[in-house]
């Protein structure tokens, strides 16, 4: 547990998407970047860490958001993990999709399919693999490229100029956001840490793996974007997993 809490302290510290919990958003302070100049160079974190807040704030405002047994489930789950600078707010969309996400504000959102089709420990190394995203930056480079994506089409600016992005301006961004699709090295380093969050919360160490294998199953069988972004750029996939297996074998092994 100690561990993997300075791990966290040292890495959240600088990651954009992540500190601040909610952000309340002030259109003066908006306001104020956009008329510094709301290019796509000059976009700091704390534009970063409001573009993630508002994004997540979209797709709650989207969904059907769960306040009967998988939201139980999930705090049950989650329950005594504390992850410094960071307010978790876990929350459960209904929605028979294979899906997770972490946004560095603490958000965690988890859909109803992936919980019906995963154990209490796999869906605690997920959700660790979905954190590892944020304390990697990974969310802060892809909501970066989403932005400049978006004001590369000129709409930003354009929004900018009067102060506030509007929602469809946002609503694109999101998507790009969520969209994203990370390298195999991002996936790797993710998965490393799902691993060490199951280790420091004393689950067990297969818990990543199992997850994996459960998730490559399914790959073949169900139509979801989150699982072709998970393991599309990976043409090995049983390496993947079995990286994972050697870690939970290290550490079996050292324990015994
Ligand atoms: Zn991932």
């Amino acid at each position: 547990m100690k561990k993997i809490l300075i791990v966290l302290a040292a890495t959240l510290s600088l990651t954009a998407c992540s500190l601040l919990g909610n952000i309340n958003w002030d259109s003066a302070q908006l306001g104020q970047a956009a008329g510094a100049a709301m290019t796509a160079m000059s976009i700091t974190d704390a534009q970063i860490i409001s573009l993630c807040a508002q994004s997540i704030a979209q797709e709650d405002a989207k969904n059907r958001i769960d306040n009967g047994a998988y939201a139980q489930r999930l705090r049950r789950v989650l329950a005594g993990v504390q992850i410094q600078g960071m307010t978790l707010d876990p929350k459960v969309y209904i929605k028979n999709e294979i899906n997770a996400f972490a946004s560095g504000d603490g958000s965690i959102r988890v859909y109803s399919g992936l919980m019906d089709v995963m154990d209490d420990n796999e869906l605690f190394a997920i959700i660790g693999h979905e954190i590892g995203h944020v304390v990697n930056q990974d969310t802060k480079k892809a909501m970066k490229s989403a932005y400049l994506a978006a004001a590369a089409r000129g709409v930003v600016n354009a929004a900018g100029a009067v102060g506030v992005l509007s929602q469809s301006v946002l609503g694109d961004i999101g998507q790009a956001y969520f969209n994203s699709q990370y390298s195999q090295k991002q996936e790797l380093a993710a998965d490393k840490f799902g691993f060490e969050f199951t280790v420091a919360y004393n689950k067990d160490p297969y818990s990543m793996y199992n997850s994996l294998v459960k998730l490559q199953k399914l790959s073949s069988s169900r139509q979801s974007s989150y699982l072709e972004k998970m393991f599309s750029s990976h043409p090995d996939n049983v390496t993947r997993a079995n990286k994972v297996k050697d870690m939970a074998d290290k550490y079996t092994k050292k324990a015994k």
